[in-house]
């Protein structure tokens, strides 16, 4: 039955020419699992509040079209800020599930998060699209992709999405030195070594984005590629995005911000609950490794122009789990 919804999921996208192409919006597969429901991640995120002994404030930055106020979780002391969101789409939980992880290790206030408490405040949107997520869609209620709608100014009231106003507006209160993006790429993408791609994940390359922000926004990238690489299980490729100034990436880029989109690697079939583990502990892996990489500065000397030697996505996709 799983195995049937897959096959024709892969149908349907290749009846609409999206394959290959770098730009599938078609909706992952239906077994995705996820942690959270809305209701559930905001209990979660209280309990983090709590335990937390204060280092942890949540709020809520405006409202999803049904009304669900979309949480903000804030960590840390210091002087520089950093934002993360997750789940403009809908039908993405791993970012949501990967961030709570940080979120709950840095509240632990544990010695190896002493450095990125110190440092940075750390400012997490979780499950931008909270309607999407409640419908496993990756528009929001009113059939708007979030995703496509960050090109208004701050405190605009014509956004079609009001997730992605939320957003922006959060964005432009805080003012974080960086954003990061995450999501969930459809589709098993199979390298020239038949390995799969475990993630993929790129930079503002929106006509007009500043020089300095697209340089740290390279610099964030390499420094995940070259941490993750290590790990057996990972393998990141450029993710094949475009130039449209609406979307989050470019969009923050052109703040001139750093700004990175982070795409983890759908789950595919019924090992969609360990694949999605090992995604989630990807994810972790990589904002973790941006936050330490601008504590302690390694980020700011990389040479930008290793991120081009990140390998691009392949092409070549296939459920290759269903054939082994
Ligand atoms: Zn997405």
């Amino acid at each position: 039955m799983k195995r049937r919804d897959t096959l024709k999921w892969i149908g349907g996208a290749a009846g609409l020419g999206i394959i290959g192409t770098g730009t599938a919006t078609a909706d992952p597969p239906a077994e995705q699992q996820r942690r959270y429901d809305y209701e559930g991640l905001l209990g979660e995120l209280e309990r983090i509040e709590r335990s937390s002994q204060g280092s942890v404030s949540l709020a809520f930055a405006g409202e999803s079209l049904e009304g669900r106020e979309i949480p903000v979780a804030s960590v840390g002391n210091g002087e520089t800020d950093v934002f993360i969101d997750t789940e403009q789409h809908g039908n993405e939980p791993t970012g949501t599930s990967a961030a709570v992880e940080v979120l709950r290790s840095l509240g632990s206030g544990g010695n190896n998060v002493r450095g990125v408490l110190d440092s940075l405040t750390v400012h997490m949107m979780l499950m931008v699209n909270p309607d999407g997520a409640e419908r496993n869609q990756r528009v929001n209620a009113d059939g708007v992709d979030p995703n496509r709608n960050h090109d208004y100014q701050p405190g605009s009231e014509d956004n079609p999405s009001p997730e992605a106003q939320a957003m922006i507006d959060a964005v432009d209160e805080i003012d974080p030195l960086w954003v990061a993006d995450l999501h969930t790429q459809t589709g098993d993408y199979i390298d020239d070594d038949d390995n799969s791609v475990t993630a993929s994940n790129y930079w503002p390359i929106a006509s007009g984005v500043p020089e300095d922000a697209q340089d740290l926004s390279k610099q964030m990238n390499w420094a995940m590629y070259d941490e993750v690489s290590q790990y057996g299980y990972a393998n990141i490729t450029q993710y094949p995005g475009g130039t449209n100034p609406a979307i989050a990436r470019n969009a923050y880029g052109l703040q001139d911000r750093g700004s990175v989109l982070l795409e983890a690697t759908g789950q595919a079939d019924d090992r969609g609950p360990r694949m999605e583990g090992m995604m989630i502990r990807l994810m972790n892996e990589e904002v973790t490794t941006l936050l330490e990489g601008t504590v302690d500065g390694s980020l700011f000397d990389i040479d930008p122009n290793n991120a081009e030697e990140i390998p691009e996505r392949p092409s070549r996709q296939s459920w290759r789990w269903d054939t082994e």
